[in-house]
């Protein structure tokens, strides 16, 4: 397996990496340009931007911004909202997975940020019919939090004819470099099917093995061309109007209004995903059965890149995190009322043959042909660092509600917390116009 010289990243990640001749990836020389770019512009740029959205009448929102318990969400509503004075619509898709510190993150963050908020919770029933066959079709056991939280804020722009989604980092960008940040790329539904989706739309799953049918799966119907055309609407990513830094932007969150932050088992990050049971445990293990790596190279690729971290300290991090069996296993089976045996089949099923041989004829164990870990000196790699510039420390947070059972899944709460309404964004936005 090939392996990028400065982050580390494999030439098989999912979405897609190339390499130069100094074997640096596309993802570490699109990153350039965070040192590159003039911010300051950008930013106005965004401004303009998002001026032309104003509602001007005043009697609708000016965007849909797709919200969580965790994941940058706090620090997007606060630019949107606070310095750049928009009145957004949060719209969250309820993953059913929540835990007890997600919602009260949420409940804050509606609260803090005085901002209207929209859910969206599809019955357990149908979520659990639908989670059993994806992960026949794909191995994944997440498709159903992915398609409906990339289509649940595109059906609430066009119902209420708001023209403008905002979103946090794209993906393709941050991690692999498909795009360049001048590109301006924004919300595909191409990109959504091919990437988010995994090549499955929800209309491909009519049928199956589960006998789904277009009624269980009408929720995750992305609206008709059409209908977006009629209310014009537009999904742009921030990362490519603001120099993005999950880690400092947390830090920032965790002192504006609490963010809280936890522990996670499967990488050193504790301040992304700490609002789902399974993201960090059980589902991260799943994708390094797939693909030979998981979040801790995510997330220790991000902070290389950003001078944080040495390739080697980030090595370190994925030998301590790729093999810690997830706790939260048992739990989902139990909620899904499925055998081990039967979970494992459907993940082996997809498992990437370039990174993973079987032995005694394709029936024994599972291993690895190549790791990172292999590949500490390799030719290049000194060449192709970065200086560090910074240590990279994460804080844990104490709870708010430290009686609170936080490893049962959590569905339905108010979703606001009392108490706060003097405080937070009601005293008005910084108004960047
Ligand atoms: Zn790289």
């Amino acid at each position: 397996m090939k392996y990028c010289k400065r982050c580390g990243y494999p030439e098989n990640h999912p979405l897609h990496l190339t390499f130069d001749d100094e074997g640096v990836c596309s993802g570490c020389r699109v990153h350039e340009e965070k040192d590159e770019l003039d911010w300051h512009d950008r930013g106005e740029k965004l401004g303009r931007i998002l001026n032309a959205f104003r509602s001007d009448t005043g009697d609708n929102y000016d965007c849909v911004v797709p919200v969580s318990g965790a994941r940058d969400s706090y620090f997007i509503v606060d630019t949107i909202k606070r310095v750049y004075g928009m009145n957004p619509l949060l719209v969250t898709y309820n993953r059913h997975f929540n835990t007890e510190r997600g919602i009260r993150n949420l409940a804050y963050l509606c609260t803090l940020t005085d901002c209207d908020h929209m859910q969206m919770v599809i019955s357990p029933a149908t979520v659990k019919k639908i989670t059993r066959e994806t992960l026949h079709r794909m191995g994944s056991m997440y498709w159903h939090v992915l398609a409906g939280q990339t289509v649940y804020p595109v059906q609430t722009a066009v119902r209420f004819k708001i023209p403008l989604i905002v979103w946090g980092a794209h993906q393709g960008t941050d991690q692999v470099g498909m795009f360049s940040h001048t590109d301006e790329v924004e919300m595909t539904r191409k990109y959504r099917l091919e990437h988010d989706l995994m090549g499955f739309e929800a209309e491909d799953l009519v049928g199956g093995v589960e006998g789904l049918s277009e009624d269980d799966l009408r929720p995750f119907f992305y609206p008709l061309t059409q209908e977006i055309a009629k209310t014009g609407v537009r999904g742009i990513y921030l990362n490519n109007y603001i120099r993005w830094d999950s880690k400092a932007q947390h830090e920032k969150m965790l002192d504006r209004y609490g963010y809280e932050t936890a522990a996670q088992s499967r990488t050193f990050d504790t301040y992304n995903d700490v609002d789902c049971q399974h993201y960090s445990g059980l589902h991260d293990r799943v994708k390094f059965l797939k693909w030979g790596f998981g979040k801790a190279l995510d997330h220790g690729v991000r902070e290389i890149r950003l001078k944080r971290m040495t390739r080697l300290e980030a090595i370190d991090h994925v030998a301590t995190y790729q093999d810690v069996a997830p706790a939260d296993k048992e739990k989902f089976l139990k909620w899904m009322d499925m055998t081990e045996n039967d979970f494992d089949r459907c993940i082996d099923k997809f498992r990437d043959p370039a990174i993973w041989e079987r032995d005694a004829k394709g029936k024994g164990d599972w291993s690895l042909k190549d790791s990172l870990i292999n590949h500490r000196d390799d030719d290049g790699v000194k060449e192709a660092a970065l200086d560090k510039i910074e240590d990279c420390q994460f804080q844990i947070t104490p709870s708010k509600n430290p009686d609170a059972n936080e490893d049962e899944y959590k569905i339905l709460q108010r979703g606001f917390v009392d108490g706060h309404a003097q405080k937070g964004l009601r005293d008005g936005p910084e108004g960047k116009k």
